[in-house]
């Protein structure tokens, strides 16, 4: 049976009090399509104001601190997230891996400081554009996974797998529904031989450039189970179709 799609924003560094009104909006609106998981990662300032504004919409952080607590001048902890209001975190994504020069092991770490406060965590992988035209995609994101995935995988945690090629991030290029295909089919494969059976209920989304008008043909695709939205997630009238399409592909 085919997993329950997740369709996640990623608002990066946008939103403001004036905002909360969209998020509003969007919370509304995915009311509509109970068979679908629908979620913001919103900037950590923004998660209280947000999650109090929708009560009953996941509400997520962006990144996480891997300690509990301690001299980390400028960061949130996962049990500050949760007190926040957030029910989930994306962890790893490459805009963090490239600007904070998070390695894998970080990435790891994070994941398993938030599953263990249970948030659910959106844990991103990608290949550069250098290693999709070298014919090394898969390879390299398949090694970066098995770094960065925590080591045991109980059957109750809220994992989900962002594939994000790096160069489809913001600029309107897209993997070929064959790459796609490929590689979310590698990725489970690894998620099956890390976790066993209950890698089957692990969804593994897709990001880069989703929009309204690509959604749908990325979610027929085998084994993509959702998506993770930067740009088109900002606003209702973006965001919204692109949940409708994973509604329409079950
Ligand atoms: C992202 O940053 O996670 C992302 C997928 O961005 P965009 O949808 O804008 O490419």
């Amino acid at each position: 049976m085919p997993l329950k799609k997740l369709v996640a924003g990623n608002w990066k560094m946008h939103g403001l009090s004036a905002d909360l009104q969209e998020i509003r909006e969007i919370a509304a609106a995915a009311r509509d399509y109970p068979a679908v998981d629908v979620a913001l990662c919103v900037p950590a300032i923004l998660i209280e104001r947000a999650a109090r504004a929708v009560p009953g919409f996941a509400i997520g952080g962006q990144d996480v601190h891997q300690a509990e607590k301690g001299a980390h001048t400028g960061c949130t902890s996962a049990e500050m997230l949760l007190d926040a209001g957030a029910s989930l975190t994306i962890v790893g994504h490459s805009e963090r891996r490239d600007a904070q020069r998070e390695r894998d092991e970080d990435v790891r770490a994070k994941a398993e400081a938030a599953l263990s406060v249970g948030l659910g965590v959106i844990l991103c992988v990608g290949e550069s554009f250098g290693q999709r035209e070298g014919g090394g995609a898969v390879d390299a994101v398949i090694a970066q996974l098995d770094g960065s995935l925590p080591p045991s995988l109980r059957r109750e945690v809220e994992l989900a797998i962002a594939y994000e090629p790096i160069w489809a991030i913001g600029t309107g290029k897209i993997p070929t529904s064959a790459e796609i295909g490929e590689m979310h089919g590698a990725i489970r494969r690894k998620l099956v031989e890390r976790s066993g059976d209950h890698a089957g209920n692990l969804r593994i989304l897709y990001g880069g450039s989703v929009k309204a008008l690509n959604a749908a043909d990325i979610f027929a695709i085998a084994d993509v189970d959702g998506a993770l939205v930067g740009g088109a997630s900002l606003k209702t009238a973006d965001f919204v179709p692109i949940v409708t399409a994973a509604a329409a592909t079950g």
